[in-house]
């Protein structure tokens, strides 16, 4: 399937092939991501992100993923700014906006919105999060995340546990990735959460019928044990209204949690934000040290991949080998205290 043109509004859209697809061509951007390299594939293209929900992430690392493919981008963020204060249909922003760009990535907290805004418009519409919906961008960086922590270590995703834990009711982030995880083989996928915000019903079928095994539990105690991936999520505070949150301290994923029941190859994700509060019950910083812990190396993998998937829509990731030379200013070779063991051949591979 080509994704040239195409609208991404749910990681439905992508089976295996198109990921390991993605994943080569996420590869041989790394370089670029990292500042080491240069391509121009998208000279002259626009972007307009379209933020109505709060975002640090996915908005600059869309923005970074067009620029550094040569594109240019304009941007807007916040309700309050734009003409749908004035009462402006999201059809007739969107039909605007396409006149604009060549491609538009959105979040909006109405999970219906993304979809009138790509009726809208042939112009490729990404699903930048739409409310407690999907965020597909953000599980195809997950997926290429997994990819690598796994490879590192001799597996593949293939036969692995998975737990899911936290506000898995409300977490695009997790029903993005169900739909993508599920397209390997043979995986146990434990969702951990307190019975309120269990994952949907329909993805536990999903999984199900891609024949996976599937449990679900309310300690993250047991949840964890075993797991090759720990997946944690934060409480979507910002879905709740002011309802009583049906959540304890257990589950608080810190050092203590971690190795009593995790394993010595565990991979530790998190979309972020995590709430770093005192009192909350996330995922902790006392984890920062502990090389399972693979939250920057995520984060760092959005830039690859969403690259990946412009290229791809655009329709220029076959010119992309072509077009890589060599990047003049400084870069260090990596950018957190803790990532050196992780970036040791940046100067050859460029990860
Ligand atoms: N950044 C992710 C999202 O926008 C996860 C989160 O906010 O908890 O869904």
């Amino acid at each position: 399937m080509s994704l040239t043109g195409r609208h991404v509004l749910s990681s439905d859209l992508f089976g295996r092939d198109e990921l390991e697809r993605l994943f080569t061509l996420a590869d041989l951007l790394t370089p670029v991501s990292r500042g080491r390299k240069v391509t121009r594939v998208l000279e002259g293209a626009v972007m307009a992100s379209l933020f109505f929900e709060a975002s640090t992430r996915t908005r600059l690392s869309c923005e970074s993923a067009f620029l550094r493919l040569g594109g240019g981008v304009i941007s807007s963020t916040g309700v309050e700014i734009m003409s749908i204060a004035k009462g402006e249909s999201l059809a007739d922003t969107s039909r605007v906006v396409s006149g604009y760009c060549d491609l538009i990535v959105m979040r909006h907290p109405l999970e219906s919105a993304v979809h009138e805004f790509a009726a809208a418009t042939n112009v490729p519409v990404i699903n930048g999060g739409n409310g407690a919906g999907e965020h597909p961008t953000q599980a195809l960086l997950d997926m290429f995340t997994l990819h690598r922590e796994f490879s590192r270590t001799g597996r593949t995703l293939d036969g692995r546990r998975i737990a899911l834990v936290g506000d898995l009711r409300h977490g695009r982030t997790v029903h993005s990735l169900m739909k993508l995880v599920t397209r390997y083989e043979n995986l146990t996928i434990v969702c951990v959460a307190p019975e309120p915000l269990g994952m949907p019903v329909g993805l536990l079928e999903l999984a199900e019928s891609r024949g996976h095994r599937v449990q679900v539990s309310e300690q993250p105690e047991t949840g964890l044990k075993d797991a090759d991936l720990v997946y944690a999520t934060r409480l979507q505070t910002e879905r709740f209204a002011d309802q009583p949150l049906p959540y304890s301290d257990a589950f608080r994923i810190d050092k203590a949690l971690v190795s009593r029941v995790c394993r010595e190859d565990a991979v530790i994700m998190h979309p972020l934000p995590r709430d770093s509060r005192a009192a909350s019950n996330d995922l902790s910083t006392d984890l920062d040290e502990d090389p399972r812990l693979a939250i920057f190396r995520q984060t760092d993998a959005g830039i690859p991949m969403r690259m990946a998937l412009f290229a791809s829509v655009l329709g220029v990731a076959d010119t992309i080998a072509d077009s890589l030379r060599p990047a003049a200013w400084y870069r260090p070779d990596y950018t957190g205290p803790h990532d050196a063991p992780f970036y040791r051949n940046v100067g050859t591979n460029n990860r």
